[in-house]
């Protein structure tokens, strides 16, 4: 059978499990999620985390390695970061205005007497931007810094280029790394239908569902919004910039949704998004492999949808008003925010905090969300990693356009 017909039958037997467990069994749930489900997802988890590190360095650095030439690199870059800054803004004025629209703060009954959070302390942009350049390349490797990562292995790659012949060896060897890490990608993948059904059977069971009845309103505010960021914008992105069938292009990046979606980070599914965009999607290894690391840290369109309807829920449920300049502060902070922080479950709320003390609202409304957060984060997640997939085919059509023109001249 086709491996991703088993990945679907994963998700959906662990979708089914763990409701039914939440529902019928919460005991034999606990035991269960114990001994089997949470060790599953784990054993996974570590699987294709043990693969990022080295994934994006070597594969960044050869990227650099072949582009070689800084210009076309630079043009690379500044193509993708205005991509990402757009579509993120894009992606929080959705949120924002299905918001203002539908109320959801403004319907139901909200306990804020007992909300309690404590906000963990999010990095500034200065000091993020500051520390881009690592002081020691071995420990952003070992911390699995990804800014840093991408920074040194750019460096090292652009020496590569420039030494030509005397860095021979070590461009084989990084290329021979590469090719091996794409192997382990694959391999581990086989076990990704049995980790897939942990991670989701886990998620799953261990929900409050009482909670989402409350919820639903915003809830169904965030949904709404992922889906017309995931189908609307990235469709039409890919239809109209790239000129490729949307179809094709959510259909060869669907295992990599699914990874998404089930571990609830960027970061452990880059793995997979590059592996599928490669070979799917066709979009060049060099692309690839510095579009989407830097995707996932830099550009989070789910996150920011989030961070739009919640902040405009909480303005709501506390009967704040938020003003236009209010609203433009949350978009820029918003954008700013997600620069920094790595694509790991649950950061979308540390940036939450930031947008809200940035318009001054109670930073406890957060408890309020917390207990729904899990399920969205994994929505969320699966929409971050397809919007950095769409621009690295974007990036790659245009590139291609280029080349022809470059040779001809
Ligand atoms: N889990 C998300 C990601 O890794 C970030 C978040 O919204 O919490 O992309």
């Amino acid at each position: 059978m086709n491996l991703a017909i088993k990945i679907i039958i994963g998700l959906l037997a662990g979708i089914a499990v763990g409701f039914l467990l939440n529902i019928f069994s919460p005991d034999l749930f606990k035991n269960l999620d114990t001994y089997l489900f949470s060790p599953l997802g784990k054993i996974f988890l570590n699987l294709i985390n043990m693969l990022v590190v080295p994934i994006v360095f070597f594969s960044i650095t050869l990227g650099a390695a072949g582009i070689g030439d800084p210009k076309k690199l630079s043009r690379i870059g500044i193509k993708t970061i205005v991509y990402f800054l757009s579509t993120t803004a894009v992606a929080i004025i959705i949120g924002l205005a299905l918001s203002l629209l539908i109320q959801p703060g403004n319907i139901g009954e909200f306990n804020t007497s007992n909300a309690d959070y404590q906000a963990e302390k999010a990095p500034s942009i200065g000091e993020t931007l500051l520390n881009i350049f690592p002081k020691n390349p071995i420990e952003a490797l070992a911390t699995g810094n990804m800014l840093q990562i991408i920074a040194f292995a750019l460096f090292v790659g652009f020496g590569i280029a420039m030494l030509g012949e005397k860095a021979g060896m070590v461009k084989k060897l990084f290329e021979q790394g590469n090719d091996l890490m794409m192997y382990l990608v694959g391999l581990v993948m086989k076990f990704a239908p049995y980790g897939t059904f942990g991670l989701i059977a886990s998620a799953i069971g261990s929900q409050g569902w009482d909670a989402f009845k409350a919820m639903l309103l915003y809830v169904f505010v965030v949904v709404l919004a992922l889906a017309i960021q995931f189908t609307v914008v990235y469709g039409s992105a890919v239809g109209f910039l790239a000129k490729r069938n949307p179809l094709s292009f959510y259909k060869g990046f669907f295992p990599a949704m699914i990874i998404g979606f089930s571990t609830s980070s960027s970061n452990a599914s880059l793995p997979v998004s590059m592996n599928s965009a490669q070979k799917n999607l066709k979009v060049p290894e060099q692309i690839s492999s510095f579009v989407q690391p830097l995707g996932a840290t830099i550009n989070m369109d789910g996150t920011a949808i989030m961070q739009g309807v919640a902040t405009v829920f909480i303005a709501q449920v506390y009967s704040h008003n938020l003003t236009i300049a209010e609203l433009l502060t949350v978009v820029l902070t918003a954008v700013l925010a997600s620069i920094g922080t790595a694509g790991v479950p649950g950061v979308g709320l540390i940036l939450l905090a930031m947008v809200l003390n940035s318009v001054n609202l109670p930073v406890e409304g957060i408890a309020l969300i917390l207990g729904i957060d899990r399920i969205l984060d994994m929505l969320r997640t699966a929409v971050n990693i397809t919007g950095d997939a769409a621009c690295a085919v974007i990036v790659a059509e245009s590139e291609k356009k280029k080349e022809p023109a470059q040779k001809a001249g």
